[in-house]
């Protein structure tokens, strides 16, 4: 299934938050989004996924979701939400029950996504006994268990350290290469945009806009810390954010 944007406009009472956004984004590929805080990221993720709907423009579903789709829009955050009191499989179970599942199809649904995220032998943990990388880990295979057409990933590394998010964008990448998802992948970290991104679009500042697009055809499976082909878009990445960057901060201090 595809997603096409069409010319979507948002304000909140006065203030215009995003301007005529026209967008694709393509089965199969992971759309990074980038741009200035407050340029309308989240906000933009929340009409993908009908959450919301915007003031102008539409949202459209092309094609159909994977079959067994539990749920064709499903978010991964930034803070995880999983439930204290359940176990990692309890966790993922969660948003199983009260589709029409035979307990074996549930089972087979959860050690799939379990092993595809390696974390078979974390299944009976709490979450307070993990680290925010098992814990993000948790939430990625909670939404692969839905079979989504599109994962809704807003900023889900940034609440991690380095390491833990290189290690995350490894699993990321072995993830999608084993088997393909679509992603809109909303990030303001312009490593992760080139390391995951099969298209990054850089938003302007708000209003946001389509200020630039930009594909990377590398495969992600050949994307290494440090390439300097990577390096060099990240570098011409930050050439096309700096200005708006500067002048978002500015506009926050300024109230
Ligand atoms: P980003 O994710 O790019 O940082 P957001 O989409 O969260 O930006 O927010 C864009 C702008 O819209 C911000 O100025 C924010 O304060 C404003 N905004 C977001 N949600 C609401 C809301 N529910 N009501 C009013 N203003 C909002
Ligand atoms: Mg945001």
């Amino acid at each position: 299934m595809d997603i096409k944007l069409d010319e979507i406009s948002h304000s909140y009472g006065s203030v215009e938050v995003l301007r005529n956004i026209s967008l694709t984004i393509q089965q199969g590929q992971i759309v990074c989004l980038v741009g200035p805080s407050g340029c309308g990221k989240s906000t933009l993720l929340r009409f993908i996924g009908g959450l919301e709907r915007p003031t102008k423009g539409e949202v459209l579903q092309i094609g159909s979701p994977p079959k067994g789709s539990l749920n064709p829009l499903t978010y991964v955050f930034q803070h995880f939400a999983l439930l204290p009191w359940r176990t990692v499989e309890g966790n993922i179970r969660l948003v199983l029950e009260g589709h029409k599942l035979s307990r074996g199809e549930t089972d087979a649904i959860i050690r799939d996504v379990l092993g595809r995220t390696r974390l078979t032998d974390f299944a009976m943990a709490l979450p307070k006994q993990l680290s925010g990388g098992m814990k993000q880990r948790v939430a990625i295979a909670r939404a692969l268990a839905v079979r989504p057409a599109v994962m809704l990933m807003d900023e889900p590394l940034s609440a991690l350290d380095s390491q833990t998010r290189e290690l995350l964008m490894d699993d990321l990448v072995d993830l999608w290469t084993r088997q393909p998802f679509t992603s809109v992948y909303v990030t303001h970290n312009l490593n992760e945009a080139v390391r995951l991104g099969h298209r990054i679009v850089v938003l302007s500042r708000r209003p946001g806009r389509v200020h630039k697009e930009m594909q990377i055809d590398m495969p992600l499976s050949q994307r290494r810390l440090g390439d300097p082909l990577l390096e060099a878009k990240q570098a011409e990445l930050w050439e096309l954010m700096r200005d708006e960057a500067m002048a978002a901060d500015q506009e926050l201090v300024n109230g």
